[in-house]
């Protein structure tokens, strides 16, 4: 199988792949961020990673490094910044590696790129460095951008089957059965089973205050329980995401 990764690329091979093959280049976005005792701090830009490579692998893509650092965690979906390794970006600074970094596919020639986001306090700064970007390729830009969060290709059906007591939302399920099942997937070798803590759901008010209550939060991180967390349920999210992203994909890029 040929390469799909950006950084194992001589650049002769990479200008081919963008300008020759017309390769979609995708950007996973993430965060260096807590994920409870048993997952790695670089949950969020390994599963975007991981679901952009899989995609990559069925489009004929190229997979670009991962933006690792992310915008700051907040207590009601992320835990907070209070956490020792949580290592975080100002908006400002995320917004402006996003238009750069768009900027410079640019100026390669990729006229298609994806931005897979891993880590939900993202979301926004994304969307403004992206905007950014194109203001400054102008009117009738050579390249198109795509940008997505994995976890809204998971369709009803497979969240019933994943949470047969009921799905608590996608807010409290930082370091939960989601991630850490997705986790189980890709890399079980990351995953502490033993270290899976019964706390939460945490209960928080419809409105945040600053500096954040963060006696809210689990000590250990956790949003809600990760222990009905399995194997198999990360091989039905990560099957079924990946099929929805890549017709997205070809349906926008084809
Ligand atoms: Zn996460
Ligand atoms: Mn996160």
């Amino acid at each position: 199988m040929s390469e799909i990764l950006m950084n194992r690329m001589d650049w002769t091979n990479y200008e081919q792949r963008v300008r020759g093959d017309g390769a979609v280049v995708f950007l996973p976005c993430g965060a260096t961020e807590q994920h409870g005792p048993h997952l790695p701090l670089g949950t969020d830009h390994i599963l975007a990673h991981e679901v952009a490579a899989g995609v990559a692998r069925r489009v004929g893509g190229i997979v670009a490094p991962a933006l690792s650092y992310g915008y700051k965690s907040q207590v009601k979906c992320g835990g907070g910044q209070h956490f020792c390794g949580t290592t975080s970006l100002d908006a400002a600074t995320l917004i402006g590696n996003v238009r750069d970094t768009i900027r410079e596919f640019a100026r390669h020639g990729a006229r298609a790129v994806v931005l897979c986001n891993g880590h939900y306090e993202n979301t926004w700064f994304l969307i403004e460095g992206i905007e950014l970007a194109m203001r400054e390729l102008g009117p009738s830009p050579s390249l198109r951008v795509m940008r997505l969060e994995y976890w809204d290709f998971m369709t009803g059906s497979t969240l019933g089957k994943v949470f047969p007591e009921g799905f608590p939302g996608f807010a409290l399920e930082h370091a939960a059965v989601l991630e850490t099942s997705m986790m189980l997937h890709y890399h079980p070798d990351l995953v502490r089973l033993d270290r899976i803590p019964g706390d939460g759901p945490a209960h928080f008010p419809e409105y945040e205050t600053f500096p954040p209550y963060t006696h809210l939060v689990p000590p250990s991180g956790v949003l809600s329980s990760a222990r009905a967390a399995t194997r198999e349920k990360g091989d039905w999210l990560v099957e079924e995401v990946t099929d929805r992203i890549s017709a997205a994909v070809r349906k926008e890029f084809g």
